[in-house]
């Protein structure tokens, strides 16, 4: 059976007017195409824009509505930077495999700001930088050493001192990584606007429709739904977020629970950057504003143990998390206008695992793991849409399944 996970619960900021439906119709009998996405998130619908780009044909179906997985609990900072700072995440892995996966990163969030503008989506996507704190797991001469690694191998950033913090994130402190080319966006409307444009160019969206088990053949694959009906394509890709299927091997990672807020638009913009703030600890703390004018903050991540106690939570982490912004930020008003909750997969080392499934070399997967899914699922896109039209792709081993 797959895993099924109630994703989220209380109500993202996003979905203050309602969520919008993105047009779906049943999935009423058999149906065939070149390419089959499992999933209606973000993943899913980066993956169909790039295949629909390549020239292929696109049906894609999801047991829900189409966006309403994780990806509408996002807090959508587009974040260039990885959750584990290039120093650890280089002692893990190695240095050369650290160094790609970041500037695959960077790459991956401008390429997708640059998407969003081609297509014309209003997603109130925002260029920002981004600014890393001192936390629990990097220190201030640590920040120090993990900015001038991350300037060693060409990443747009440098070391902030105090007076700087100040000017541009209204804080005080003694230091952060000041880092070019992150965004935010609001992710209903990103995710609502690719599948749109999906549609709007040939794509076929089917809903409510569970896909259950694959089979392969040397020339194709057939998925078959709960009820019988069956998609036959040439390849598949499973982009299902944290509900696993059986034949999508398990890696490793965990399930984790997280918390986020938004509180009511404050009277002054809350910091004169806008920058996305994140501190270097475990767990991790962030905040951005909105548009208009909101502060987000999140984190308080813990092991995902049951929906039910997550839920159960989201009174007691919204208040740690607005008496933090509160405490960074004295001249705000923290009080949460929105809580909400949701649970996401966290890798060993943080890095996705994006590729052929083991054994099954027509079926793809997308495990876009940690905090910066959303640029993960970017990456996805791009690594499995050339894999399905033939071409190799530079990071296709980093991001692999383990054999
Ligand atoms: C509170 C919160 C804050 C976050 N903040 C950020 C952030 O600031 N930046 C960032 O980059 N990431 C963030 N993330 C992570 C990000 O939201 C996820 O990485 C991303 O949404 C995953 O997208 P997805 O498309 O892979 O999964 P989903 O959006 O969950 O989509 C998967 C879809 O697959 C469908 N599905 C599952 N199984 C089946 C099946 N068998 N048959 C058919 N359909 C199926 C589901 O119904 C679902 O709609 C956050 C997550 C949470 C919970």
């Amino acid at each position: 059976m797959p895993r099924h996970l109630d994703l989220r619960s209380g109500q993202p900021v996003w979905a203050s007017r309602g969520m919008p439906r993105i047009p779906s119709s049943p999935l009423d009998g058999d149906r065939s195409a070149d390419v089959a996405i499992v999933g209606g998130g973000v993943s899913g619908a980066l993956v169909a824009d790039a295949l629909l780009q390549a020239g292929l044909t696109v049906i894609a179906i999801d047991r829900r509505e189409f966006g309403r997985g994780s990806s509408a609990a996002s807090t959508a900072l587009l974040a260039t930077e990885i959750d584990r700072p290039l120093t650890r995440l280089a002692d893990e892995v190695g240095w050369a495999r650290a160094a790609r996966a970041y500037w695959r990163s960077a790459l991956a969030v401008a390429e997708l700001r640059n998407r969003v503008r081609d297509l014309g989506l209003r997603a109130n996507l925002q260029a920002r930088p981004s600014i890393y704190l001192p936390g629990n797991l990097l220190g201030l001469e640590a920040l120090r050493r993990e900015c001038e690694a991350r300037q060693r191998i060409g990443l747009r950033c440098r070391f902030i001192e105090g007076d700087e913090l100040e000017s541009l994130a209204a804080l005080q402190g003694r230091g952060a990584i000041l880092t070019a080319g992150s965004a935010e966006a609001d992710p209903l409307r990103l995710v609502g606007g690719l599948w749109r444009s999906a549609l709007a160019r040939g794509a076929a969206l089917h809903a409510p429709a569970e896909a259950r088990e694959v089979r392969q053949t040397r020339r194709g694959v057939t998925i078959t739904m709960a009820d019988g009906i069956r998609i036959r394509a040439g390849h598949a890709v499973f982009a299902t977020g944290y509900e696993l299927l059986p034949f999508v091997p398990d890696d490793g990672s965990e399930i984790h629970s997280t918390w986020a807020i938004a509180t009511a638009p404050q009277a002054a913009p809350p910091w004169p950057s806008r920058a996305l703030v994140w501190e270097a600890s475990e767990p991790y703390f962030y905040a951005r504003t909105t548009p208009d004018g909101r502060v987000i903050a999140g984190g308080g991540d813990g092991p995902f143990a049951d929906d039910d106690q997550r839920d159960a939570e989201i009174p007691k982490k919204s208040r740690a998390i607005a008496r933090r912004i509160g405490a960074m930020w004295p001249a705000l008003d923290p009080a949460p206008e929105y809580r909400w909750a949701g649970s996401f997969g966290q890798s060993r080392t943080g890095l996705p695992t994006i590729g052929r499934i083991p054994g099954l070399d027509r079926c793809h997967a997308v495990l876009g793991y940690g905090g910066n899914g959303f640029t993960f699922s970017a990456i996805a896109a791009q690594i499995i849409s050339r894999a399905i039209i033939g071409l190799p792709d530079p990071d296709e081993a980093l991001f692999a399944f383990r054999r």
